[in-house]
């Protein structure tokens, strides 16, 4: 199967349970954890548990689980009662990725700027 996982990649170690995290909900497909370094007082991550490394690599065959990412973050969201947030995927190093395995922040609990840095 392409995009499993990969054993130098940060996230798939924190899928695997090799790091530890504050998981906040986890199935079969997806984890959501709280940020290390929050960026406001609600910041969390989701993320497929397949290896997938942006934004950039979604296509056909991997989809899905990103629709089950947002499935995830509206889950999540509703569950903590927070109606207002921000979702965003940074890809690519000039656009602030960090770790090369596809998440999406979850901002919320202050007011927000735009357009963002
Ligand atoms: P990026 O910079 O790629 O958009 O986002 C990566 C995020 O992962 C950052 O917000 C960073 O704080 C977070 N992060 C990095 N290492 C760890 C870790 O070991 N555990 C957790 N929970 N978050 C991490
Ligand atoms: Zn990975």
């Amino acid at each position: 199967m392409r995009n499993a996982q990969d054993p130098n990649c940060l996230f798939c170690k924190i899928v695997k349970g090799e790091i530890p995290s504050k998981i906040v909900y986890e199935d079969e497909k997806c984890v959501a954890f709280h940020d290390i370094d929050p960026q406001a007082p609600t910041h969390f991550l989701v993320i497929p548990k397949v290896h997938i490394g942006s934004c950039g690599e979604i296509d056909g065959s991997n989809s899905l689980v990103v629709s089950r990412c947002f499935e995830v973050i509206s889950k999540v969201t509703r569950e903590m009662g927070v109606t207002d947030f921000r979702v965003v995927s940074n890809c690519g190093a000039q656009a602030g990725q960090s770790v090369p395995h596809l998440h999406f922040h979850v901002l919320a609990g202050r007011d927000m700027t735009w357009p963002p840095g």
